[in-house]
């Protein structure tokens, strides 16, 4: 009892006093001693006299510790805990050798063979007990030790798990995200509607191309560029779906007029580019614009529609010397205006005068601006003469530009410029205020003749601006001009760029007893029908045709047939640019109601022409 009092047990953790020892040994009476202390400690403690029992108690149980006896008969203590050590099941087993102290007892061999320590007899018990304590815990330590690295092999492998899956996922997104990136990357360089390689890719390969030509001598290329002739009449009146099937079904048909090496794309709109490799001669190029021209006369079949598509091409001969692509593109876009100025439905081949001429345009462009700002624009005016009286019944109001360097610049050489740019917009209301102002100053004079008409010019573009209406009211009210005295030239482009919309405009016009007139009439392209549905006053014969009265007998019969439709439907009939008393007479013959020509007047200054009224002259 002392012992147990001397021992720690106090202090024993809980699970160690269920510990499990088995005591070997051949004397019985070691048995009992060691056991009783052991025991009353808190030890389960079995007992056995030799390896046989020994063995069967390990069958039975696998103790926590074995304490073995050294000197037995038959099978020594060593013998027994290599038998124990050689066997998987009790190989962890700590052992504790027992031993007289008058023993041949060999420390070594005891640690050799497996013990982890010894205890030599007679017993000291305390000794006994920390001993015994001590392999306990230094196995439950080893115990813990195997059981946390179970656990960590465990973590680590669901880690391991759980990133080889994480793995997996990313190899996924990372696989859909560069199918998505090659889509993107794709549809970055593809057209939508026709499926065609873009602008972007277009620029890219015409890069590639001129590259290759600086290197290789021998390589030679084109690029044309192609532009649908009014393509945005067919969206107007066939609406965009058509408009959009339309350009599909050109793209396809240019695909055949190809090689599946040249390059096609949509540029945007209404635009498409190729470029051509390898070409051996320029004949080459443009037979394969002949033969685009060729296949796009055949007419589309879209819906149920029939429609009819031209297309100007302009074609640039790709050479080393360019700078950037861009450039080769811009200067075959260069030529396709040209195409199109030259009547469209044709190629055209650049050369570099042309750019030349682009760059005046620009320059004309920026001047013209300046001009407007500076007040640089003056109006003359024509006078118009009253067949049937012989005197002055109007003027017609035209602009210049009075240059400060250049001199006196004609309409012909801005307007397109002015329609291209906007600007037309602001010299266009600027020219009907001016001649609104000038017309009133005459009416007010006392010696002039009454009444006067104003004729004014107005470009087509006005007619896409929906406030055109209200700046004319506004130019009224302002000047407190007579809207009956005003009459306003358009052209027959104004009509067939929007039936709906003009015709609104033209109404309007007509109620507030605005005159109209179809100036240059029987230049443009547009059908006699029309003129029916538009409420239009006069008819102005275009000067080409009176010019072309004395030379060229057939003709003579435009200007009476021109006469004869104004009178049946009810207008007016202006000859313009009469300039012999042969003329005169001739259209006085046939009964044309006014006349206008250099040989009345050339287009004047308000001065001049406040002179020549007073001069009261009559043809
Ligand atoms: P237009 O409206 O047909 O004007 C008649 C043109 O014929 C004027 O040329 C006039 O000077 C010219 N002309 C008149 N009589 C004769 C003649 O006997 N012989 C010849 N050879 N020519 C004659 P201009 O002033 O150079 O104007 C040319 C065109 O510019 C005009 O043709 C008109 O379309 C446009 N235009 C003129 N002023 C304006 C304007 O203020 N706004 C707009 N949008 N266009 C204008
Ligand atoms: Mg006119
Ligand atoms: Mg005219």
């Amino acid at each position: 009892m002392e012992l147990t009092r001397k021992t720690t047990f106090g202090n024993y953790p809980p699970h160690l006093s269920k510990k499990d020892i088995l005591i070997i040994d051949d004397t019985a009476d070691n048995l009992r001693i060691l056991s009783s202390i052991l025991a009353k400690v808190g030890y389960n403690v079995r007992k056995a006299l030799n390896w046989q029992m020994a063995f069967t108690a390990c069958q039975t149980k696998l103790p926590d510790l074995i304490l073995l006896d050294i000197m037995m008969p038959e099978i020594d203590g060593y013998e027994i805990c290599q038998r124990f050590k050689a066997n998987q099941t009790t190989v962890d087993i700590p052992i504790i050798f027992i031993s007289a102290l008058d023993d041949v007892f060999d420390k070594v061999k005891a640690f050799k063979v497996g013990g982890v320590d010894y205890i030599t007899k007679p017993f000291e018990f305390a000794e006994v007990i920390v001993r015994v304590q001590n392999q306990l815990e230094l196995r439950n330590a080893q115990l813990e030790i195997l059981k946390l690295n179970n656990q960590l092999e465990e973590r680590v492998k669901q880690r391991t798990l759980e990133l080889e899956n994480t793995l997996k996922k990313l190899k996924i997104e990372s696989n859909s995200r560069q199918e998505l990136q090659s889509k993107l990357l794709e549809s970055a360089l593809r057209d939508a509607l026709t499926g065609l390689p873009n602008r972007v890719f277009f620029i890219n390969r015409l890069e590639q191309a001129l590259n290759r030509a600086k290197l290789e001598s021998d390589y030679c290329f084109a690029v044309l560029f192609l532009d649908c002739d009014r393509f945005k009449i067919i969206n107007d009146s066939l609406g965009h779906l058509v408009g959009d099937e339309l350009l599909v079904a050109i793209a396809d048909r240019l695909k055949t007029s190809l090689s599946p090496f040249d390059i096609l794309a949509r540029l945007g709109g209404d635009e498409f580019g190729i470029i051509l490799e390898n070409i051996s001669d320029n004949n080459m190029v443009i037979n394969v614009a002949k033969n685009i021209l060729n296949s796009l006369s055949k007419h589309f079949q879209i819906s149920r529609h029939q429609v009819f598509i031209n297309i100007s091409i302009g074609i640039n001969l790709g050479n080393m010397n360019y700078e950037k692509s861009e450039y080769l593109l811009r200067d075959a876009d260069t030529a396709m205006y040209r195409a199109k100025a030259l009547g469209k439905g044709r190629f055209h081949i650049f050369d570099p005068a042309m750019h030349r001429e682009a760059i005046q345009t620009l320059e004309l462009e920026n001047d013209l601006r300046r001009a407007v700002e500076n007040q640089e624009l003056i109006v003359h005016y024509q006078p118009i003469i009253s067949l049937d009286t012989g005197i002055i019944i109007g003027f017609e109001a035209l602009v210049r530009w009075q240059h400060p360097t250049k001199g006196l610049i004609f309409p012909a050489e801005f307007i397109s410029v002015a329609e291209e740019t906007g600007l037309i917009h602001h010299i266009d209301t600027w020219v009907l205020r001016s001649a609104c102002n000038q017309l009133c100053i005459w009416q007010n004079h006392p010696s002039t003749p009454k009444p006067l008409h104003i004729s004014v010019n107005l470009s087509a573009k006005l007619f896409l601006q929906p406030n055109l209406i209200a700046t004319i009211d506004q130019i009224i009210y302002e000047t407190k001009i007579n809207p009956a005295l005003l009459e306003l030239e358009i052209t027959e482009s104004v009509i067939m760029e929007n039936n709906v919309d003009v015709k609104k405009t033209l109404e309007e016009l007509k109620q507030r007893n605005i005159k109209l007139t179809m100036d240059d009439f029987g230049t443009g392209y547009s059908s006699l029908s029309y003129l029916h549905n538009f409420p239009l006053n006069t008819l102005k014969i275009d000067k080409s045709f009176l010019s072309l009265m004395q030379k060229n007998d057939e003709d003579v019969s435009l200007v009476p047939a021109i006469i004869e439709i104004a009178h049946s439907l009810g207008m007016n009939a202006i000859a313009e640019g009469v300039e012999t008393f042969e003329q005169l007479s001739q259209i006085r013959n046939l009964n044309c109601d006014f006349a206008q020509g250099n040989l009345f007047s050339f287009a004047m200054e308000p001065q001049s022409i406040l002179e020549l009224m007073l001069a009261d002259p009559q043809w």
